[in-house]
């Protein structure tokens, strides 16, 4: 099996390729076979680069400059503690060091969760495939293809390796992802001769492309990098996944954030130098070790992971919830979707069809009984109608692929509802098995959104002939008809009878009916395509005209419980929701109605309306109307663009691969998980597994909800590190107002110690930010507008509240300090080593109040202050930290700090508690600003 290369396989004779891949062509390889290959040529992917090892990415925690600026300062120290004689321990320089890793220990655990948190997404949205193996059909993983495998290719397949024909049926394949070329191209097995470019191999299918159309069968002659579309993966440069556009906005934010600290740091210093004066080489390196340790902790340098974590939990929680997102990004486009366009069957309805009604020249029959279950009659008036029913029924039927199925007592359809509503109609009506022996399938003309009908060429046992039945919209089939089945006799279809038939339609249609006509025709036996498959779907397809119209029926198909409430969720934040759907317009638009989409007065669109519109017609019908009917697939992409062009952010649905290029281009395509074939699935970004409307609205609402908790940890993170910028600064600034410098005595001014403000950084950071960033709903997130294209993660407002909660940190924390020393504006009694710890655990203390004050930045902290355990435990812990960071000697060592008594305890944590009383009172007066805006606008709105 080596014999063959992506040069040969389509020149080979068929026999010799299944020869030389050791496989048989209708049994395909055995499954143990396949397991082996599969072992032996590896997984059938495009490979990115090998995995970086274990230690290189733990190193990379360390590359950072400010780390690196903070490993020379240690390193400095280390050597002035030599010179100086190398009593004792390096303390600090221990300290920090330790503490430098097991910041970065930290920041790896954060990185590798996100990592497998967006694997275990990959492996959700993983591509499928139908081989024989062993005789059987079976799904598959794409990733399992092996060279040799049986392939089964059908319309919206995307193939997964490639592949030579062995047989195929109308078979058209897209390979602009391969070739460029938009077309899709004709596929036929066969033996080609010579040199042949890629896009002539009409004999051949290649891994990454697209069915159209058709049905097929391959072997596989080529996996993983070895296929074509490996060819091109090779020539590209390996991508990384892109960084979202919030994930740029928070990496700018932070390096700004950066170059703002690191300059106020060098300030510090020289401060601190001009202040006190330093004379030893053991003072500059207290002094380069306080600038440099507070650079490291104020830089928020831990965002980007921080936010990829809280990302992909957020992902991963929609995928509970039947919501797959396939990258980062679209979960923050989800939150501020400001259109929902949505497909009707089965995602607004429930996609259960049963029929109801038959109507007939002769009149109408309703069938009682709903569900899949046989249960029921179909009640018709007379012997002539009777016969034009079973004619109906049986003709529906035969013009399906759907099966419908009985397993101890429970029935289902496998395939489409639609076609299965003939089936149990049929079953009502008893000619079931009559039906069954009389005709036999010789071919096909498939369904498609675009045709709305499907018609198969049936040989008719009974009476020697062969028949053509065509199903579908009943005004489709109704316009290539010629004349109407009355009893058993035929009649010319007059413009008074087609009126009469049309009218019909439309009452079934009005009362929330999809409606399905039934035609038919003799066909000359000349006329047959000989295969057994569609060999020449054209020349069938033109069978389709001067047809006998038998009747058309009507189904019901309920809303979904959920689907009402869901649109009035839509509404309320602020989001359009419009239907698409290539249903009867008049069944649409009650449904619509049913559901709150429209009002009473709205109206419904027609594909055809839509033909006719130019393009500001186009661009008035999209901005107006809620209801798109009998539209095609190609009117999706036109809605899409037009409501785009309108400034709207859309999410539209999908399931025909015809569907593909409007999810492409909407902001986020969203594809059927159960409907959906699998290239509807590659091009949306997000895939519902339950098919259901509701689920896309609860998606929006967790990516609003996701949305918040990236600004609650911001909000939080940002204050605090401004804290701590503003303590050491001013508490350097201040230093003789607060009695710093007296307290200092000869020995420089510093307000807390290096290793202190990494402590900090340590214990307050990661932890709370993380459970910030899990946080349930705090505000209702659905009471708002769509977040606004281009509006800044942290805005104006943001930056305000991040400053003025750092202010009063720092003053909480500086005001701490002078009440224990000795001098200063309050005179205390402590020596300078306690009243320093006592401002530490202040600040510390403050950060911790800060976690619950940043949960809004209008809901009061107190509000379902337990809602959140991850929370309530990261509290918890920092506050043990600091208990033990005060009260350990070993610690006390490590940290430069001293026992507090209970009085010291009480009034820091007193003190630190100010910020949060501090953001109640900015809360409250906001909400009282905003309740008055709010009633004068209502004033103004009822005009007084
Ligand atoms: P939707 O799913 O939005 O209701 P479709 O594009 O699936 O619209 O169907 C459009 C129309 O085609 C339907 O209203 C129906 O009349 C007809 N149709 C749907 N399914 C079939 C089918 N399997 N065979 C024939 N006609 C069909
Ligand atoms: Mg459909």
């Amino acid at each position: 099996m080596d014999t063959t290369t992506l040069e040969t396989a389509s020149r080979v004779s068929l026999d010799n390729l299944l020869d030389d891949l050791r496989t048989d062509a209708d049994d395909g390889l055995s499954p143990d076979e396949a397991e082996r290959r599969l072992r032996d040529e590896g997984p059938n992917e495009l490979r990115s680069a090998p995995p970086m090892p274990l230690w290189r990415r733990i190193l990379a925690q360390f590359q950072d400059p400010l780390i690196y600026l903070l490993l020379i300062a240690v390193a400095i120290s280390t050597v002035a503690w030599w010179i100086e004689g190398a009593e004792g321990l390096p303390v600090d320089a221990l300290v920090i060091t330790l503490v430098v890793i097991a910041n970065a220990v930290l920041g790896f655990i954060q990185e590798s969760r996100a990592e497998q948190a967006v694997a275990a997404l990959q492996a959700m949205t993983h591509p499928h495939a139908t081989v024989v193996r062993g005789g059987q059909t079976t799904e598959i993983t794409a990733g399992e293809v092996v060279r040799g495998d049986i392939l089964l290719l059908s319309e919206g397949d995307s193939v997964a390796a490639d592949g030579r024909l062995l047989q195929a049926s109308a078979l058209r394949v897209a390979e602009a992802a391969l070739t460029g070329e938009s077309a899709a191209v004709g596929k036929k097995p066969g033996t080609l001769d010579g040199e042949i470019p890629l896009g002539d191999r009409t004999n051949m299918v290649f891994s990454g492309t697209a069915v159209t159309q058709g049905t097929g069968r391959a072997v596989i002659t080529a996996t993983g990098m070895a296929t074509q579309m490996g060819e091109v993966a090779r020539l590209l440069d390996e991508t990384e996944r892109d960084d979202t556009p919030l994930e740029r906005e928070i990496g700018f934010v932070g390096k700004m954030l950066g170059a703002i600290v690191v300059a106020i740091a060098v300030v510090v210093m020289v401060t601190v130098w001009l202040v006190s004066g330093v004379d030893t080489l053991d003072d500059a390196v207290t002094v380069l070790l306080l600038g440099v340790s507070l650079a490291v902790a104020a830089v928020p340098e831990g965002l980007p992971a921080i936010l990829s974590v809280v990302l992909s939990i957020g992902v991963q929680k929609m995928a509970r919830r039947d919501a797959i997102v396939k990258d980062l990004g679209s979960v923050e486009t989800l939150g501020s979707a400001s259109v929902i366009c949505s497909d009707k069957t089965g995602t607004l309805t429930s996609n259960e069809m049963t029929v109801q009604e038959i109507r007939t020249l002769s009149g109408t029959a309703s069938v009682t009984g709903v569900g899949y279950a046989p249960d029921g009659e179909v009640e018709c008036g007379s012997e002539e109608q009777r016969f034009e029913d079973e004619l109906v029924l049986m003709g529906g039927a035969l013009s399906s692929n759907a099966e419908l199925r009985e397993t101890d007592g429970e029935w289902e359809v496998l395939g489409d509802p639609t076609e299965g509503a003939f089936l149990v109609a049929e079953r009502k009506l008893g000619v079931h098995d009559r039906r069954d022996n009389r005709f036999t399938r010789l071919a096909e003309v498939p369904f498609t959104s675009d045709r709305k009908r499907m018609s198969t060429l049936q040989r008719d046992h009974d009476r020697d002939e062969v028949v053509l039945v065509t199903k579908g919209a009943p005004d489709v089939v109704l316009e290539r008809c010629t004349s109407v089945l009355c009893g058993d006799d035929v009649v010319p279809l007059t413009d008074e009878l087609r009126a009469q038939l049309s009218a019909d339609i439309e009452e079934m249609s009005g009362q929330a009916m999809r409606t399905m006509g039934v035609a038919l025709r003799e066909v000359d036996a000349g006329d047959v395509p000989d295969d057994k498959g569609v060999a020449d779907a054209e020349r069938a397809e033109d069978l389709e005209t001067e047809l006998t119209y038998l009747g058309a029926v009507g189904m019901i198909d309920p809303a979904r419980e959920e689907a009402a409430d869901a649109v009035a969720d839509a509404h309320r934040a602020g989001i359009r929701v419009i239907m698409i759907t290539g249903d009867h317009p008049a069944t649409a638009l009650r449904i619509a109605r049913d559901l709150g989409i429209t009002d009473d007065d709205g109206r419904a669109v027609s594909g055809v309306e839509l033909d006719r519109a130019d393009d500001s017609t186009f661009a008035e019908l999209a901005r107006s109307v809620n209801v798109f009917a009998r539209v095609a697939p190609e009117h999706k992409l036109r809605i899409v663009d037009a409501l785009q062009a309108d400034g709207q952010i859309v999410a539209m649905t999908g399931d025909g691969v015809n569907d593909a290029p409007a999810l492409k281009s909407a902001d986020i395509g969203v594809a059927m998980g159960i409907t959906g074939t699998e290239v509807t699935k590659e091009a949306g970004s997000m895939v519902l597994r339950d098919d259901n409307f509701a689920t896309i609205v609860a998606a929006v609402e967790q990516g609003r909800v996701i949305f918040d908790n990236i600004k609650k940890f911001l909000r939080y993170l940002l204050s605090s590190n401004m804290g701590e910028v503003l303590t050491v600064f001013f508490g350097v600034v201040l230093a003789g107002l607060i009695g710093l410098t007296e307290a200092s005595g000869a020995a420089i001014v510093v307000p807390l110690l290096a290793t202190q403000i990494l402590w900090i950084n340590l214990v307050t950071d990661s932890a709370p930010a993380l459970a910030l960033g899990v946080d349930p709903q705090t505000d209702d997130v659905m009471a708002r507008r769509p977040r606004a294209i281009g509006e800044r993660v942290i805005d104006l407002g943001m930056w305000g509240i991040i400053v003025f909660v750092g202010a009063v940190m720092a003053a909480s924390t500086l005001l701490t300090m002078d009440l224990f020393l000795v001098g200063g504006l309050i005179p205390g009694s402590d020596d300078l080593t306690t009243a320093r710890t006592a401002a530490f655990t202040t600040l510390v203390f403050a950060q911790l109040f800060n976690v619950f004050s940043a949960r809004s930045p209008i809901t009061s902290a107190f509000h379902g202050l337990g809602t959140n355990r991850w929370l309530l435990a990261a509290v918890a812990f920092g506050a043990v930290s600091q208990v033990a960071v005060v009260e350990i000697p070993l610690l006390q060592t490590a940290f430069g700090t001293a026992s507090l008594d209970l009085r010291h305890w009480l009034i820091a944590i007193a003190m630190a508690s100010g910020v949060l009383w501090a953001e109640e009172a900015r809360k409250l007066i906001n909400r009282a600003r905003h309740r008055r805006r709010g009633r004068e606008a209502d004033k103004a709105s009822k005009g007084w």
